[in-house]
């Protein structure tokens, strides 16, 4: 009996106690996005599990739910989402089938990071799904301008801290470091697009309007004829007559779309197709594994699809 008590405790010390603390510690974040998840790791650094639901390479508008998805939400404390609706169409059922009542719409640990973001292509009239337009709210790529990056982070640092106020100091050093690399990127990305401003160039979806205005560049038309909408023979008609015209050498594509229609504009008008990383793990064939490696690859990229077009 002796020996029991002075083996039990051993055991318990040995085995038990490692486990406890490490967990209780561990905020377990999910976001819909890997550009999210990203953010959220730069800031939450190892007081958080990160998990994404969608990944990089594919269309964030639409994404096949998976019973995993519902597993993670249901064990999340917190969620992060993109919002303005681009999760419209695959997120809502899979947060109710989650039964946690933490991560609902409108409580405290549902995070639309949208809030912190400077949003773009705010609809003036009357837009609405029905009209075939998948961005009724603004546009919702606007994860895509390294300021957005920043100001996401430091909305992701206020939530962590008011969910774990005693690592508040841990959060506001880890942003700092973050902020630090992000300015260093940035003045590295704009050297690079230095001799590109003020080029005009034709997108797939419109992904990239944060990302032109950052870098100084000019989106004049899109293969899609709306966000969402597939392209038609008249709309690509219309848009190769308008790059001819205007001498536009660039398509810029998403990798989750057929680049059937963008293949055969450029061998109509002499443009290049650049295909970029429209988020973290979206890159074909390249590993993009955080958000600075996003921007580190989608301005290396396009700066060699401007050599290769011959933009001065
Ligand atoms: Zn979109």
């Amino acid at each position: 009996m002796k020996k029991l008590t002075f083996v039990l405790p051993a055991l318990l010390a040995g085995v038990l106690l490692p486990a406890v603390p490490a967990r209780a510690a561990t905020l377990k974040v999910v976001a819909t996005t890997q550009d999210l998840e990203s953010l959220a790791k730069e800031v939450g650094g190892d007081k958080v599990d990160t998990d994404s639901l969608a990944k990089g390479y594919q269309d964030p508008h639409q994404v096949e739910p998976k019973p995993s998805f519902i597993l993670k939400l249901n064990k999340a404390d917190l969620l992060i989402v993109v919002g303005r609706e681009l999760e419209i169409g695959w997120l809502p059922p899979l947060i109710n089938q989650a039964r946690n009542p933490r991560i609902q719409p409108g409580s405290p640990r549902y995070l639309d990071a949208s809030q912190f973001a400077h949003i773009l292509e705010i609809p003036t009239g009357q837009i609405t799904r029905a009209m075939g337009d998948v961005h009724p709210q603004g546009n919702p790529h606007y994860w895509l301008s390294p300021e957005n990056g920043r100001r996401i982070a430091q909305g992701i640092q206020k939530k962590l801290t008011e969910i774990s106020p005693g690592d508040a100091a841990y959060f506001a050093q880890r942003y700092a470091e973050f902020d630090r690399k992000l300015s260093e990127g940035e003045k590295r990305w704009q050297a690079q697009m230095a001799p590109y401003k003020g080029t005009k160039i034709v997108t797939y979806h419109r992904s990239w309007p944060n990302f032109v205005e950052a870098f100084g560049l000019e989106v004049v038309g899109y293969v899609e004829p709306k966000p969402g909408i597939p392209p038609s023979p008249s709309h690509t008609f219309d848009l190769t007559q308008e790059m001819k015209k205007d001498g536009i050498k660039i398509i810029v594509m998403e990798p989750y779309f057929d680049p059937k229609t963008p293949n055969a504009i450029a061998r109509d008008t002499g443009a290049q197709v650049v295909t970029l990383a429209p988020s973290v793990g979206g890159a074909k064939g390249a590993a993009v594994d955080d958000y600075i490696q996003l921007f580190d690859y989608d301005v290396k990229t396009l700066v060699a699809g401007f050599q290769a077009a011959g933009v001065k």
